[in-house]
């Protein structure tokens, strides 16, 4: 079983792709690690592409097929990858088609995690912690029950993080939907895609994720 999983930041895919990898010995393969790892390892690609950064270069596309050939050859991958954040653009599907084919496997689902975006700002512009125990609160959904005093520790300060405000959600919202609209429509076609409401509980999104696996749904 290989999969995309596609979501925007906040639609909960780095907990999904650590539930599969747990549940089904599938392997999240992302085109920075499988880099860095390349690069790390020696691996012939890997020199060639360390070579080229070392340039100060971008990494070819066919670098890039190189090191997913050579991750896509390690045992570990023999129960399924979840491949996140590749492919980018209509070439790279098409390479990626010809790596799996090449190894006698195919790509059997793409999983796109739908979020509500008013819904999703709302719960990342609210959320704060306590200063001093990193107790979660968020100003709609977890109130202290005495205003301004934590519940764990009774201190009184709290913070927020700076990326937690609207325009930074919206923007992340924005790059997601530019980067995935040149091969969603190309799955499409295919009938490959199911999406899944990311906005739902956590448990719930990963059986409606297992039941598109398990081609069990409705
Ligand atoms: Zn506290």
């Amino acid at each position: 079983m290989n999969i995309i999983l596609l979501g925007p930041p906040g639609a909960g895919k780095g907990t999904q792709a650590s539930r599969l990898e747990a549940a089904r010995g599938m392997v999240q393969l992302s085109t920075g690690d499988m880099l860095r790892a390349a690069v790390k390892a020696g691996t012939p690609v890997g020199l060639q592409a360390k070579a080229v950064m070392e340039a100060g270069a971008l990494v070819s596309d066919e670098i890039v097929s190189g090191i997913i050939g050579e991750r896509l050859d390690m045992a570990d991958t023999a129960n399924g990858v979840i491949f996140d954040g590749y492919p980018r653009t209509a070439a790279q599907a098409d390479e990626l088609d010809k790596l799996l084919a090449a190894r006698g496997r195919r790509l059997d689902h793409v999983i796109e995690l739908l979020v509500d975006e008013d819904a999703l700002v709302e719960r990342i512009v609210g959320r704060y912690t306590c200063a001093k125990c990193g107790e979660g609160y968020h100003d709609r959904f977890k109130q202290p029950a005495v205003a301004g005093v934590c519940d764990v520790c009774g201190s009184t300060e709290f913070k927020r993080r700076p990326d937690d405000n609207a325009e930074t959600v919206r923007t992340r919202m924005a790059e997601y939907r530019a980067k995935t609209a040149p091969i969603l429509p190309i799955y499409e076609a295919r009938g490959l895609v199911a999406r899944v409401d990311g906005m739902a509980d956590i448990d719930q999104v990963t059986s409606e994720i297992a039941a598109v696996l398990d081609g069990t749904t409705a």
